[in-house]
């Protein structure tokens, strides 16, 4: 697949902002300086500017941005901006209808632990992970974390009884919230922040003794990653930061005495592999889209062009999307499951 022209001499938006912290020379998680380069890529969803690259430990396996963007270049990495391009394509893979069935499977896994009287999802947004899990817990008060106030709003809509802004890392939340819930969750959380290890040793701080910390995240292990580079859509540079293997979470978690009850790729598979590998190439393949960062705009021809090419192209996405869905019970027995699950009890009561 051809690459399109890496925007790096394009001057981030927040001109003198900085966006990158130093480059790294050794693994976040083990410390080893025996790293490989994965991959470089631009930003392939959202067509912002900047170069990112990820590495590999060869000893331990984590998987980590390097340099990592800083909390400024995160920051409007993750915000909206006004003019910035949407992809249809990529956006309805990600927004597919599976979503909300994969919040209620991770629901029912903590079903055999019994009903929780309190419960925090860490990362949470617009909380739509405890709207989910109150399907099966209706007695269970959620209350849930986010970096951003979107976690008032869903306290003002009635999704969480409580919502703390900020990192469950924060002191200050961290002291709040100490030792208060039955069951933690971190959906897709762990590889968005910039220190997994310390927002686990937090989410235990919080758990009661003998509370269930439940976790989903990317698997970097995946064989698709290795097939498809930088076309994975799991990567989703720069906005994921970290991909831990599943054995380094495990260590990380009996090194605190905890309990692993369940753990495995069958449920957790996201099937969007192959529907985002055809929306990511299909937008690259097509004349670049207009963005508030390009100093020449596109002609209307080319900007008329990429909207009709894009349109055509949207039943290769389709067919893609429907072929995840087809084999997705097979591959969630494979290497090929891109995502897995870990539930694991605290020592105590
Ligand atoms: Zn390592």
């Amino acid at each position: 697949m051809s690459a399109p022209t890496p925007d790096a001499a394009i001057p981030a938006p927040h001109g003198s902002a900085r966006v990158h912290e130093p480059r790294r020379g050794d693994c976040p998680w083990c410390g080893s300086a025996r790293l490989r380069n994965r991959l470089r890529t631009g930003d392939l969803r959202r067509h912002r500017p900047g170069l990112f690259t990820v590495d590999e430990c060869r000893d331990c396996g984590h998987t980590f941005q390097n340099p990592r963007l800083t909390a400024e270049g995160l920051a409007v990495h993750r915000r909206a901006v006004r003019g910035a391009p949407r992809d249809p394509a990529t956006e309805r893979v990600l927004a597919l209808h599976a979503v909300r069935h994969r919040r209620r499977a991770a629901a029912r896994a903590m079903l055999p632990f019994g009903e929780p009287e309190s419960w925090l999802d860490v990362g949470t947004g617009l909380a739509r992970f405890p709207q989910s899990a109150r399907e099966y817990f209706p007695y269970t008060a959620f209350d849930g974390t986010d970096l951003t106030a979107r976690v008032e709003k869903a306290r003002t809509l009635g999704h969480v009884e409580e919502a703390h802004v900020g990192s469950l890392t924060d002191p200050a939340v961290r002291a709040r919230l100490a030792g208060r819930y039955d069951v933690v969750s971190m959906l897709h959380h762990l590889e968005r922040t910039t220190d997994p290890r310390a927002e686990l040793h937090a989410a235990l701080d919080v758990l009661r003794p003998g509370g269930h910390l439940l976790i989903e995240t990317v698997d970097p292990r995946c064989a698709f990653a290795a097939l498809f580079g930088r076309w994975w859509l799991p990567y989703d540079q720069p906005r994921r930061l970290h991909l831990m293997p599943r054995r380094n979470l495990r260590a990380a978690l009996e090194e605190r005495g905890c309990v692993l009850v369940t753990g495995g790729h069958r449920a957790a598979h996201v099937p969007h592999d192959l529907a985002g590998l055809a929306a990511l190439a299909l937008s690259h393949a097509l004349p670049a889209p207009d963005t508030p960062w390009r100093a020449i705009p596109p002609t209307p021809f080319r900007r008329r062009l990429r909207t009709v090419l894009l349109r055509a192209g949207t039943p290769l996405v389709v067919a893609a999307a429907a072929a995840d869905l087809a084999l997705a019970p097979l591959l969630r027995h494979t290497p090929f499951a891109n995502a897995y699950r870990v539930i694991a009890r605290t020592p105590g009561s």
